[in-house]
């Protein structure tokens, strides 16, 4: 698979998700291809889409949380607006 393949593999299951969950996507398109990009890179890496904003540990368990959507997004989308990345926004 070519980078740009898997970014759109991102990008989809991100669209997908977004919409289940009434969330909205960054509506900053660079900001948000970046995100796409960080992810891509971590699917690449790892062989999994780590979070691009967190360190990923090495520690398979512990890295399982940080697997995006992260156990930690619903949280700050709902204290902060959105999450870490800021991939995911609260609805308007
Ligand atoms: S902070 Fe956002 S982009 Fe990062 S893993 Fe969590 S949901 Fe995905």
């Amino acid at each position: 698979m070519t980078f740009e393949e898997t970014k759109d593999k991102i990008r989809k299951y991100a669209e997908r998700y977004a919409e289940r969950k009434g969330y909205r996507l960054n509506p900053n398109a660079e900001e948000l291809d970046l995100v796409y990009e960080g992810l891509a890179k971590r699917r690449e890496q790892y062989g999994a889409q780590y979070c691009p904003c967190r360190i990923v540990l090495g520690d398979k368990q512990e890295d399982r949380k940080i697997i995006c959507p992260c156990v930690y997004h619903e949280e700050e989308i709902e204290q902060d607006g959105m999450c870490h990345c800021a991939l995911f926004f609260k609805a308007e």
